[in-house]
């Protein structure tokens, strides 16, 4: 018997139902693991992605002892030919859960034919999608009583980890191999953290026991290296969430009780997704229909560079293009800018922002995006605009995160740094002027949705 392991967004050996199903369906034959690097996805995923994931792979790979297989192609034809070759009798994936994902699945699996078992065990979530629902089983609209209800429902234990694996390795795609060495040694990479499962708990462990305390009170401040920073290990499945739920064991306080919310917060938008597949690229609730949008390809590029004259924006943007990551409230902070002060589309942001996101993640992204645009599943949020000095001097209140990322602003002190206009020599050190005065952009975002409410 040869069974198939196909991994997608799991890329781990812990806490992998999967793979125990898979290493079962082997018995006393063997176990194929493989991934497919199928172009479609690794051409639109971008240089950042394409190296992270890339990074993780070779670490996996380590893991198992050279034997994962890597192939290059579109699954529907990659698949099948791996199964006939070597003789597979079973194909075993992790359920996928968006609807891209979804479609291809299914795909493959009529591929395969009846010849091959298909098995879906287990999910990227601690409560798969679309398993909660309220008293008259409909999907949760509202986060909180979605948490709620998630708690409520509850997840199981992790897996256990495999000691023994009957691995047999199936002669890698050279397209595969070259495409990662590609990606790897692409110019203009971002500071990545270090790839691979081990290095995922290191940090969340380092986390754990240092932060997790403070972390109610510290997850805003975008100076402290205050949070987990597992989201671009969560992306791959380089750490499963029911992992990190048990590593915080029966930990109370605000500290663990906020961050049990943080990753309801992926589930939840991971339940949106699966309820509503259009909302990854359309309005989930039509309430700005109708609302005018601008196209302003300067002041966009000026928010892609971080050259907008608002330090906080530029100091998140600054370390996106560094990091391939931004802090949460900072990932806030920009997108209102470009929804409100510029009046641009969110989908245009939310590309952007996917392009260069280690992390980046349709469901979370782009209902993160429509949050904080006003047609997501905020009650009534489009009166929310973020003002980037006061959230500026809030959240960073000594300036240490502005002057971080902003060299221009480096000479001038504390929270001086947010804004460079009231100060002589503010602009000595060639920061740019502002591209719009927030005042009037806010009024002008408040007159058109008057505009659009009074349709
Ligand atoms: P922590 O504070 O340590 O939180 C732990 C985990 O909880 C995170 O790793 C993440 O999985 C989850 N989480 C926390 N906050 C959120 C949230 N608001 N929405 C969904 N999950 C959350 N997160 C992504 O993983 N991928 C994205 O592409 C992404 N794009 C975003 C775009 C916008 C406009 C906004 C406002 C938020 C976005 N987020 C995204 C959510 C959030 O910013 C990141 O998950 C978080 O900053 C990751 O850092 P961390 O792991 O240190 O978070």
């Amino acid at each position: 018997m040869t069974a198939v392991l196909w991994l997608r967004r799991d890329l781990r050996r812990r806490d992998h139902p999967a793979l125990l199903a898979a290493r079962d369906a082997a018995g006393d034959g063997d176990l194929v693991v493989a991934f497919v690097v199928d172009p479609r996805l690794w051409g639109g995923a971008g240089p950042v992605r394409r190296a992270w994931l890339a990074a993780n792979l070779r670490a996996l790979d380590e893991s198992l002892g050279g034997a994962l297989t890597l192939l290059h192609g579109d699954p529907r034809t990659v698949m099948p030919a791996l199964a006939g070759r070597v003789s597979a009798t079973s194909v075993h994936v992790s359920r996928e859960t968006t609807p891209a994902g979804l479609r291809r699945d299914g795909t493959v699996r009529d591929a395969l034919g009846s010849g091959v078992e298909w098995v879906e065990t287990g999910t990227p979530y601690a409560v798969g999608p679309g398993l909660v629902t309220n008293g008259s089983g409909e999907p949760y609209k509202v986060f909180t009583p979605f948490a709620r209800a998630w708690r409520r429902h509850g997840w199981p234990d992790p897996a256990p980890t495999p000691r023994e694996l009957p691995l047999r390795h199936a002669r890698n795609d050279a397209d595969a191999t070259a495409a990662l060495d590609a990606a790897l040694s692409a110019s203009d990479l971002p500071a990545l953290p270090a790839a691979g499962e081990e290095a995922a708990l290191r940090r969340f462990r380092a986390f754990r026991d240092d932060h997790l305390a403070g972390y109610d009170d510290d997850r805003d401040r975008p100076a402290l290296d205050a949070t987990s920073r597992m989201s671009p290990y969560l992306k791959l499945g380089v750490v499963h969430p029911r992992t990190l739920l048990a590593e915080l064991g029966e930990r109370s306080g605000t500290g663990a009780d906020s961050f049990r919310t943080e990753l309801a917060w992926r589930e939840f938008y991971a339940d949106v997704l699966h309820h509503n597949p259009r909302s990854a690229w359309h309005d989930l609730r039509p309430t700005l229909q109708g609302m005018r949008y601008d196209e302003p390809e300067d002041a966009v590029e000026a928010w892609t560079k971080g050259e907008t004259g608002y330090p906080v924006v530029d100091a998140g943007m600054r370390q996106l293009l560094a990091e391939g990551w931004m802090h949460n409230r900072v990932r806030m902070i920009t997108a209102s800018f470009l929804t409100k002060d510029l009046h641009v589309w969110w989908p245009v942001g939310a590309r952007h922002f996917l392009d260069h996101l280690a992390d980046g993640d349709v469901a979370s992204n782009n209902h993160g995006w429509q949050w904080v645009a006003g047609t997501g599943t905020d009650a009534s949020p489009y009166f929310r605009v973020f003002n980037p000095v006061t959230q500026g001097e809030k959240f960073d209140p000594d300036g240490e995160y502005v002057r971080r990322w902003v060299p221009e602003l480096r000479h001038l002190p504390g929270k001086a740094a947010h804004q460079p206009w009231e100060h002589a020599d503010g602009y000595a050190h060639g920061y740019p002027q502002r591209i719009v005065d927030h005042a009037a952009e806010r009024q002008e975002a408040l007159d058109r949705l008057a505009a659009v409410k009074g349709r």
